[in-house]
Parts: C-alpha cells; sequence; structure tokens
C-alpha cells in the first residue's frame, strides 16, 4: 500500500428511482445530503457511512479512501464512534 491514488468522481445511485448520477467529490469534505436529480428524494448516509458517497457512491469519498472509516471526515458521529484510543 505505497501509491495513493484518490478517485475523485463517484457514480451516485438513487435507492428509490435508480438514477445513476456521476458527481466529483470534494477534496477535503464530503456530503451528507444529496437531492437525486431523478426523484428528488434527499439521500443521507445509511447508518455506519460518513457521507453519500461511502452508502450509494461507486467510489468512498476521499477521506474514506486515504483513512478508511477511521478517516476524519465532516461528519462528526463518524469521529466519535470509531475512537479506539492507543
Ligand atoms: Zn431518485
Amino acid at each position: 500500500m505505497s501509491d495513493r491514488v484518490v478517485v475523485f468522481e463517484s457514480a451516485l445511485r438513487c435507492p428509490v428511482c435508480g438514477v445513476v448520477k456521476v458527481e466529483t467529490m470534494p477534496t477535503d469534505a464530503c456530503w451528507y445530503f444529496y437531492d437525486c436529480s431523478g426523484c428528488g428524494v434527499v439521500l443521507k448516509p445509511k447508518p455506519g457511512d460518513c457521507c453519500v458517497f461511502c452508502s450509494y457512491g461507486t467510489v468512498p469519498c476521499p477521506p474514506v479512501q486515504l483513512d478508511g472509516k477511521a478517516a476524519d471526515c465532516c461528519a462528526p458521529s463518524c469521529a466519535n464512534s470509531t475512537q479506539s484510543g492507543s
């Protein structure tokens, strides 16, 4: 695991209507809410996921790509629940 190639495009698939749309992810944050362009539903991450890209995208958000689920991303609950202490 030496090369860290981060993918910034993720295809979000709406679980309601099935529309897939490729979105470009921000580098240092992720999206907690996403408005589906197909049916207009507001998607939120599944439990345990920090953002909609991790739940519905083909690629998880950049912080998670680099550091896994313990990434210090935009969701406070994510950081709090993954602290193991060391
Ligand atoms: Zn939809």
